[in-house]
């Protein structure tokens, strides 16, 4: 078996460590399975060197600050390009957060190297663009996102030609079982603790308002090309199942596995081929599974959200963007739990019916969403 050769994007948070551990444990099961041969961090420089020490063959690269060391060796504007272009990886992890994973994700692709894609804003604000480079480069695009990933087993099983309706589960978070009163008084550090998942703090709080759900939402309708209409959202607080689909017959097929994202990252990594994972599977002896509907006046994320997916790609764009405006104006106290969804929903009364074609517009209807958002949080703070 030949060493595949690997590049984490976002190596110091909680995808990019993740990856990480699961290579070095299939190593030391299988060793030479995979080499990690370059990481990137933002800032957290102390981090990136302590995982770079472990791994000698990586180059590293710094997008947020300039060289302070001589292990680092890209850093500034140009060196996710320089990583990416200089590496000759088989396979990259976009483990980066937020709107920022959009480029790495051009970047890889247009490199012609796999891609296993946890970064979600990428196809939430540039799919149309990503799937074209991906043709053109033939690189693959594999999700990590774990309803995603779920669905990826599911729909390359089953095939898309039976498939009418697609569902992904939500663990709903720590409001799941709370009222409107309650959620107006919410703190950063209470939404941004998942009864679940250990992620990064932005997915945290998108996982407690839903607004997770709804970037999720969005991307299965573009990666899997579904309506809006044709995709439910179910409340599922084990977190055991993760999506299913139901065929033309009516039946239900459904993915399961323990919650554990090193799962979904060990199959991209894997991808073609089909290893058996270091991890126990699930045991389904004594467990019981619950489904809900999503309270939409609790959570108006997922339906402004549908709304933003029926719009088109410019009003998807605004979503992330005003969503991303708004956590950070909550994380920082400085407007409430529930001024988010506000936040986006006035965003998004603006119009944003429009396609969105190259990088450079993409990043255009960002910056005027994220800025329409910022005039709005002012008001509130006002
Ligand atoms: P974290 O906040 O834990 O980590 C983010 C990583 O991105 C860090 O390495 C950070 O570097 C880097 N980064 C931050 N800003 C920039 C920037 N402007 N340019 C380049 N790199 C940057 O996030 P998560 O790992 O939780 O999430 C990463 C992505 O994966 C998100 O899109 C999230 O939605 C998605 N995802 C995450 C899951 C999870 O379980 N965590 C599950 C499913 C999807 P530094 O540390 O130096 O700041
Ligand atoms: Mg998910």
């Amino acid at each position: 078996m030949r060493t595949k050769n690997i590049l984490v994007l976002g190596a110091t948070g909680s995808i990019g460590r993740q990856t990480i551990a699961f290579i070095d444990e299939a190593n030391s099961r299988c060793p030479g399975s995979f080499s990690i041969i370059g990481m990137s961090a933002h800032s957290d420089v102390k981090m990136l060197l302590a995982a770079a020490n472990l791994h000698m063959d990586a180059k590293t690269a710094l997008t947020g600050l300039s060289s302070v060391s001589e292990r680092i060796d890209f850093s500034g504007q140009n060196a996710l390009e320089r990583l990416i272009g200089e590496s000759g990886a088989d396979l990259a992890v976009n483990g980066i957060a937020g709107s920022p994973g959009l480029k790495a994700s051009a970047l890889v692709i247009a490199a012609g190297m796999d891609l296993a894609l946890a970064n979600k804003e990428s196809v939430v604000m540039g799919w149309a663009l990503l799937e074209a480079m991906a043709a053109h480069s033939g690189s693959k695009i594999i999700p990590v996102d774990s309803e995603h990933a779920a669905l990826f087993q599911l729909v390359g099983r089953i095939g898309s030609s039976s498939i009418v309706e697609l569902t992904i589960t939500a663990s709903g978070g720590p409001f799941r079982d709370r009222d409107m009163e309650y959620l107006w008084k919410v703190k950063p550090d209470e939404a941004a603790a998942h009864p679940v998942w250990r992620m990064g703090r932005k997915i945290s709080i998108d996982s407690a308002s839903l607004a997770n759900k709804g970037l999720e939402l969005i991307e299965a309708s573009r990666l899997y090309k579904v309506d809006e209409s044709q995709i439910r959202i179910l409340i599922h607080p084990q977190s055991l199942v993760h999506a299913l689909v139901r065929t033309i017959d009516g039946s239900l097929y459904a993915h399961l596995s323990p919650p554990d994202m090193r799962i979904p990252l060990g199959i991209a990594l894997s991808w073609p081929e089909e290893r058996p994972l270091p991890f126990p599977g699930l045991d389904l002896a004594g467990k019981s599974l619950e489904f809900r509907d999503p309270d939409p006046l609790l959570f108006p994320m997922l339906p402004l959200a549908r709304q933003a997916l029926r719009e088109g790609e410019a009003a998807a764009i605004a979503y992330n963007a005003a969503d991303e405006a708004a956590v950070e104006a909550f994380d920082a106290s400085r407007i409430g739990f529930m001024d988010i969804p506000l936040v986006v929903e006035k965003v998004l009364s603006r119009g944003w019916a429009y396609p969105a074609r190259d990088m450079s517009g993409i990043f255009e209807f960002d910056a005027a969403a994220r800025s329409a958002a910022h005039n709005i949080i002012a008001e509130i703070c006002r």
